[in-house]
């Protein structure tokens, strides 16, 4: 038994299947599928170096029953035979490592049809902030032949998934795709037996159980991932609801039941992506209290949370997502007691939001080795070099452990008392603490492998040529810009960063000029602490550098605490107690402040670099002061140089 969490790593059952732990990886979608939806090399090696980890089920993400009803090309599907060679090289690579693997099962609502991709559904309605509607269209309401053909799909795919020798089929009914949108009755309009009672609306679902169950025979672990609840939906999932199709499902066939959530407007940022940890456990503690198969609970848990909803008796596995990104070593280090080593996730939903907007596969703004494991490996170097690594922000302390721990002597020069660079004040405003953890496990990092860390000393080129070093990294990060506005200079403006880090006082009516991410973050920072503030920005959105769901998350705090938000206006003048602008029509405005933050961007600071020119044998350019940019692609770029030296 362990002593750290007893409850976690007991031996658990789905059916006949038997896991080592209560830790599930739940479907996260990577865009790593290959071309074709075919498992690629890419993907192998994610869920590998997971299972490596010690999670006990991985969980695909989602995978198509049929071609017919791929999303995308890439995305994953077994829908013929031809894909059931890359799900058995999955499967082998996560029993290597004693972990069990099931292939979720989703139709997305989208079918190619005569070549073209129509939205089909329970009824030909539009939903806003759900699937149903986006393409501009009310959704083909499928016939009843059509349905049974989408069951036969499901069926089909669970034999391939069975002889590829997957451990299990998860049958996704939740968020925003079909299954989900028959048992909603704010999408599921129908009159015939498909449609009306929530018993009626499960019918489909029932029927891709039953289906999937003869398919794949009596002992095949099968189960619904499900929403417990739809939160800010007319006419959504109750969890009353959920509690009444539950026995049904299990006498279908379900061994479990994996309960999620949805939300539209600004629940979406608590369902189905919770940022508060545990937000959907009272869920799965109510669908717990229905039904003996196992429950699994979802939504920022971690290892200390999930033991304690499994001791409270509220869910019987623990899907831990996001976190297995950050840190696909996370149940060892837990398992190991060795939490100060668990790369903490900090809630930036990158891996989610800028995969879709960047059309890349997902990426962990944390952990650059996601999705790249094998060109990432950490290998000692062939020759051993004296390494100068100038900033302690993200960019220059991952630089300086990776090409540390590859068996280069490294010293990194942080002019601060402390490391960390501006995620010290990006983790200040409202919902941005778990930065702080990033910088002290970054810290820590750095001292285990050995890095000369020497803080409170600036780099000069003196200074670096005492070291004599082969290589010099400039990691100096960007410098704030400072708009040429009269009244620049006045004793009451500073920028967001003297701000944020103290280094100045904002008064008591603050003016902020510019609404980006800092502009906006720091005016949530300051409203929190009872200022009255007022931010103005150029373009026609505030925080338009943000992505969806966090600048949801941001925009609601500064509205909810009457942040005063003016766009499309230009700032003319500084006074010592006001601000002029111009509006969008030509208009001028005066706004009373007695402090003005500037907040316009940032320049890469590269003047030491250039001052270094032709005086050390390499030099390299990283993070903000290679391009002023955020977290991940500082991580990135330190990751990676790390690698190159
Ligand atoms: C308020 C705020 C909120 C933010 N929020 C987010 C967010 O939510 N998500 C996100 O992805 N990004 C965010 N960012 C951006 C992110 O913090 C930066 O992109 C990232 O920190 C850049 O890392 P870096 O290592 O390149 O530079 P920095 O973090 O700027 O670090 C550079 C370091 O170099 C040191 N230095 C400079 N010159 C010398 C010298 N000569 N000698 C010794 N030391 C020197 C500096 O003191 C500093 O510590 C935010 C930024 C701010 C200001």
């Amino acid at each position: 038994m362990n002593s750290n969490f007893p409850g976690l790593f007991a031996p658990g059952r789905i059916g006949r299947m038997e896991l080592k732990n209560r830790i599930v990886m739940p479907p996260m979608g990577t865009g790593y599928g290959a071309e074709g939806g075919y498992v690629s090399q890419r993907l192998i090696d994610y869920h590998e170096a997971r299972a490596r980890g010690g999670v006990g089920l991985i969980i695909t993400e989602v995978t198509a029953p049929s071609l017919q009803c791929q999303a995308s090309s890439y995305l994953l599907t077994l829908g013929d035979d031809s894909h059931i060679p890359g799900f058995r090289d999955l499967a082998d690579a996560v029993h290597r490592h004693g972990a069990k693997l099931a292939v979720q099962l989703q139709h997305s609502s989208w079918e190619i049809r005569d070549g073209s991709p129509i939205q089909v559904g329970p009824s030909p309605v539009m939903v806003p902030a759900r699937v149903m509607g986006i393409s501009g269209k009310p959704t083909h309401e499928l016939t009843t032949g059509e349905i049974a053909r989408i069951v036969e799909w499901f069926a089909s795919a669970t034999r391939r998934a069975k002889e590829a020798g997957c451990d299990g089929v998860e049958l996704h009914g939740a968020h925003q795709y079909l299954v989900a949108s028959f048992l909603s009755a704010s999408t599921n309009q129908r009159q015939d037996e498909y449609g009306g009672t929530a018993e009626k609306r499960a019918r489909f679902l029932v029927e891709i159980i039953r289906a999937t169950r003869e398919a794949a025979g009596p002992e095949f672990p099968i189960w619904p991932r499900l929403n417990g609840q739809e939160f800010g939906i007319e006419n959504g999932v109750t969890i009353e609801e959920t509690e009444q199709i539950v026995p049904m499902l299990v006498e279908a066939g379900a061994q479990a039941i994996h309960v999620s959530g949805y939300g539209a407007g600004s629940s979406a940022i608590r369902a189905p992506i919770s940022d508060r940890p545990g937000f959907l456990v009272p869920l799965a503690e109510r669908v717990k209290k229905t039904t003996q198969v196992p429950v699994i609970a979802v939504g920022r848990l971690d290892a200390e949370l999930g033991e304690s909803v499994l001791a409270e008796g509220k869910a019987d596995f623990i899907a831990i997502g996001r976190r297995l990104m950050a840190d696909p070593e996370l149940p060892n280090k837990a398992a190991e007691g060795r939490f100060s080593e668990i790369t903490p996730c900090i809630n930036c939903m990158d891996c989610i939001e800028r995969p879709v907007s960047e059309g890349r596969g997902c990426a962990c703004a944390v952990n650059a080795a996601m999705g790249h494991e094998r060109e990432y490996e950490i290998t000692p170097a062939s020759q051993v070099k004296k390494v100068v690594v100038v900033g302690g922000g993200p960019a220059g302390m991952e630089a300086a452990r990776v090409a540390a721990r590859r068996g280069h002597r490294v010293v990194l020069f942080e002019e601060d008392p402390t490391v960390g660079g501006q995620l010290t004040i990006a983790a200040l405003p409202p919902y941005k603490e778990d930065i702080a953890l990033l910088i002290k496990y970054m810290s820590d990092r750095l001292a285990e492998a050995g890095v000369d860390v020497r803080v409170s000393t600036e780099a000069t080129p003196e200074a670096i040529a005492e070291v004599g070093p082969d290589a010099v990294v400039i990691a100096t990060g960007g410098l704030p810009i400072v708009p040429d506005i009269p009244g620049i200079e006045g004793a009451n403006v500073a920028t967001a960063q003297d701000v944020l880090s103290g280094r100045a006082t904002a008064g008591q009516n603050v003016v902020i000029i510019g609404g980006g991410m800092v502009g906006c973050e720091t005016g949530h920072f300051l409203v929190e602490q009872g200022k009255t503030v007022t931010i103005i920005e150029m373009l026609k959105r505030m925080a338009a550098d943000v992505s969806p769901m966090v600048r949801r998350r941001l925009m609601d705090g500064l509205r909810e605490k009457s942040v005063s938000l003016h766009t499309q206006v230009t700032c003319e003048e500084i006074h010592d107690d006001a601000v002029t602008v111009t509006t969008a029509e030509g208009e001028k405005q005066t706004i009373s402040a007695d402090s003005v933050v500037i907040a316009v961007g940032y320049r890469p600071n590269d003047e030491l670099s250039r001052a270094l020119e032709d005086k050390v044998p390499e030099i390299l350019r990283i993070g903000d002061s290679a391009e002023p940019r955020r977290i991940r692609e500082a991580i990135d770029d330190g990751y990676r140089t790390g690698l190159s030296l």
